[in-house]
């Protein structure tokens, strides 16, 4: 296929041709590469560019590449499998997106160990107790339903290697800034130096670049 520069781990490539997607889009084919190198990234795209299997890909080639981390052990005493430990972190502003990255995160995940799961507000949330119970390596979230469980002990950041925000300037624009600090900032988040965090945005006006400037570690720009 043309997704072998660099070359993704052979049961991504597989489930990308099962998808048939072809070519890469101009952002996969920036982002991907970029992201590979363990570089922290900041990238203004749009909603139909592509960029979702442009954060996914990458962080699912290197997830299949080197298996599943061991939860740490837990001091807060809330262990064991009622807590889950996700590796990748995807902010996203509302259900519709996350919903969207979710089935993306499904598709590409297949037969591998990943589990995605998916949270959101407005919605029971004991089903998606359940359903985070069930395996949560790849967490696709808003930000207040994600708050919620962690204060109720039922999800812990401390595993987290990848860390994605999705249309972060909607999710400005939303007044979801508390808690996306909440988050990045939260005391069980790896710092910036043990993670890869990686922005994407359709706009980059003053607000975006602070944040970027605070969450990201010496980033690469990129625009499509
Ligand atoms: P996104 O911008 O991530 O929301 O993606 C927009 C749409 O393009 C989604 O329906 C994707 O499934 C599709 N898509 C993304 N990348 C490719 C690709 N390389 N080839 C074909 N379809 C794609």
């Amino acid at each position: 296929t043309a997704f072998n520069s660099p070359p993704l781990d052979p049961v991504l490539l597989e489930n990308i041709h099962l998808a048939r997607y072809l070519t890469p889009t101009p952002v996969q084919k920036y982002s991907v590469p970029i992201v590979a190198a363990g570089r922290d990234l900041m990238a203004c795209a749009q909603t139909g560019s592509g960029k979702t299997a442009g954060f996914l890909f990458p962080i699912l080639s290197a997830s299949f590449t080197n298996g599943p981390t061991a939860p740490p052990p837990d001091t807060a005493g809330y262990g064991g499998r009622r807590k889950a430990y996700p590796t990748a972190l995807i902010l996203a502003p509302t259900r519709e997106l996350v919903s969207q990255i979710h089935e993306e995160a499904r598709k590409f995940a297949y037969r591998s160990w990943v589990r995605p799961a998916v949270v959101y507000g407005g919605a029971d949330i004991g089903q998606q107790l359940r359903q985070i119970e069930r395996g949560c390596d790849l967490l696709s979230a808003t930000p207040g339903r994600l708050v919620d469980l962690i204060e109720r002990g039922r999800i812990s950041l401390a595993n987290v290697r990848y860390l994605v925000l999705d249309e972060a300037d909607r999710m400005l624009d939303m007044g979801f800034e508390p808690q996306i600090r909440r988050i990045v900032q939260g005391e069980d988040m790896p710092d910036v130096n043990h993670r890869q965090t990686l922005m994407f945005s359709a706009t980059f006006p003053r607000d975006i670049q602070m944040l970027a400037k605070e969450f990201l570690k010496d980033y690469i720009f990129l625009s499509v």
